[in-house]
């Protein structure tokens, strides 16, 4: 097993990202939530708390709760709009999450930043002490950009980045990041069928932010293209950072079992 893989066995404090292309249906399920898919997260983030790890969870997922719970075919293409919806579906969001998290016993709590409260120091330090308490209470941060009052200049714009952010902010030792995807591949599986799975990053090289390039699902903002982003800071904090496939129930016990899935930035 490599250095980085025996890494995410022993990791005690771990930040774990979802996209909101795992937790909701999509357009052909008009955006309404996964629930079968949150279930089995949060009980496994409980389950890995009562194991004694450090939890903190990065949820995407507010616009889309937004759309499904207004009824909308598809997602509005006005900043406005797109605020207010994030503004209702936060809430359904985190109903959801907290019904889940009590049935296990668990307390959670919420989070809301944008990036002056991750770049600007003395914000910095408020959000730190925050989560660093939370920790310290045995709770389960959860947390998303404040989508709907982060105008441009104080939006990180993508929740990829912003859990790299985290996770330098409160020195964790692993980033997981789950995906609608099994990871980095050398070139995109959809169209190309040689295109093979990454195991392990070493170094990002220009031809891993080339492969990485496109954009990604019609819902989320991220794709790979922000994951490698949220890699480079990982890795030059010596975080390790991991894609893996969210969509698979116990993938993240996998990947803290040291299972060679997904892409392991090293
Ligand atoms: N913060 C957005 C939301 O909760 C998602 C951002 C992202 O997809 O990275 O809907």
């Amino acid at each position: 097993m490599s250095a980085a893989r025996e890494k995410l066995k022993s990791a005690r404090r771990i930040v774990v990202k979802v996209g909101t292309s795992t937790l909701s249906y999509g357009e052909c399920g008009k955006f309404k939530l996964n629930l079968y898919r949150i279930e089995h997260l949060v009980r496994e983030l409980v389950d890995l708390h009562n194991a004694g790890k450090e939890i903190i969870l990065v949820s995407s997922g507010a616009i889309a709760a937004g759309i499904g719970k207004m009824g909308l075919s598809e997602k509005p293409q006005t900043i406005p709009e797109n605020q207010a919806l994030a503004a209702i579906g936060q809430g359904v969001l985190m109903h959801i999450y907290e019904k889940f998290f009590a049935e296990y016993g668990q307390t959670m709590a919420q989070l809301l930043l944008t990036k002056d409260n991750t770049v600007d120091e003395h914000a910095r330090e408020n959000s730190r002490n925050s989560l660093m308490s939370l920790l310290q209470m045995d709770v389960i941060p959860v947390i998303n950009e404040n989508d709907a009052v982060a105008t441009d200049e104080i939006r990180i714009g993508d929740n990829d980045n912003l859990s790299a952010m985290v996770a330098e902010m409160i020195d964790a030792e692993v980033l997981i990041i789950l995906t609608d995807i099994d990871g980095l591949y050398s070139g995109n599986p959809k169209i190309d069928s040689s295109a093979k799975l990454i195991h392990e990053v070493a170094e990002i090289t220009s031809e891993i932010e080339k492969i990485a390039g496109g954009a990604g699902t019609k819902l989320g903002t991220g794709g790979m293209f922000t994951k490698i982003q949220a890699a480079k800071i990982a890795v030059q904090h010596g975080i390790t950072m991991i894609i893996v496939n969210g969509q698979e129930i116990g993938n993240l016990r996998r990947v803290l079992n040291g299972e060679e899935i997904g892409t392991v930035f090293v």
